[in-house]
């Protein structure tokens, strides 16, 4: 029986539950731990912090005197989306999910390629929490954010209307449009040290946060 207090909060993962740039971190030594790669992790994250995106691993394959061999790249791409991330939950994070609401229902929406978020959901324990996570690569490649498809997934799963959602996520190019879109509250997580932090918050999206400390404060007012 579905409570009239019955909500459900969906997190987006990367930088709403756990730094993205501890996992990009995570990867860049996962790769420079191949053998003939020394050197690699320290030159790729140093590339990284000087805001180098997209072609990171070609460009530290160069610093550290290698050729960019197409077959190279790729198996370094599948070296760092398959590796076995080393990221943790904030503390923020983890705290909401021990202590949430009994009344509240989880759920997680994601977006990035399967085998990296699949690593990601496993090493931060997700499934603990999270009965329902929709990757959106696994609906297929026309499915990610900002479509509605993984979103109305999460609600045929849980069944509440439209109004008893809400969405957690960072990324103002991409999150808000598909839940707002179904009527769903959203909510912009803005973290210190966020890949997107730098973005403005869409003025359709209905609050703003640093962490989850104060994400109870909202929910209460909905309940
Ligand atoms: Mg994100």
């Amino acid at each position: 029986m579905t409570d009239h207090r019955d909500m459900c909060v969906v997190f987006d993962i990367d930088d709403t539950l756990y730094l993205e740039r501890d996992y990009v971190r995570s990867g860049f030594a996962a790769i420079g731990r191949l053998p003939g790669l020394g050197g690699f992790a320290e030159a790729a994250w140093q590339l990284f912090l000087d805001g180098v995106r997209g072609d990171t691993i070609d460009r530290a394959l160069r610093v550290i005197g290698l050729d960019r061999d197409p077959a190279l790249v790729l198996q370094l791409v599948r070296t760092y989306r398959e590796h076995r991330p080393d990221i943790r939950l904030l503390p923020d994070a983890l705290g909401w999910l021990e202590h949430h609401h009994a009344g509240t229902r989880l759920a997680c929406v994601t977006d990035g390629p399967l085998s990296s978020q699949r690593a990601k959901a496993g090493a931060l324990g997700l499934a603990n929490w999270c009965p329902t996570i929709v990757m959106t690569a696994a609906l297929g490649a026309e499915y990610g954010k900002p479509h509605v498809r993984a979103f109305q997934e999460v609600a045929r799963v849980t069944s509440l209307p439209p109004e008893r959602y809400v969405y957690v996520a960072d990324n103002p190019r991409k999150d808000f449009d598909g839940p707002h879109h179904l009527g769903w509250a959203t909510i912009r997580i803005r973290r210190q040290g966020g890949l997107h932090a730098e973005s403005a918050t869409p003025a359709f999206v209905d609050h703003e946060v640093t962490d989850l400390h104060d994400l109870d404060s909202f929910l209460g007012q909905k309940r």
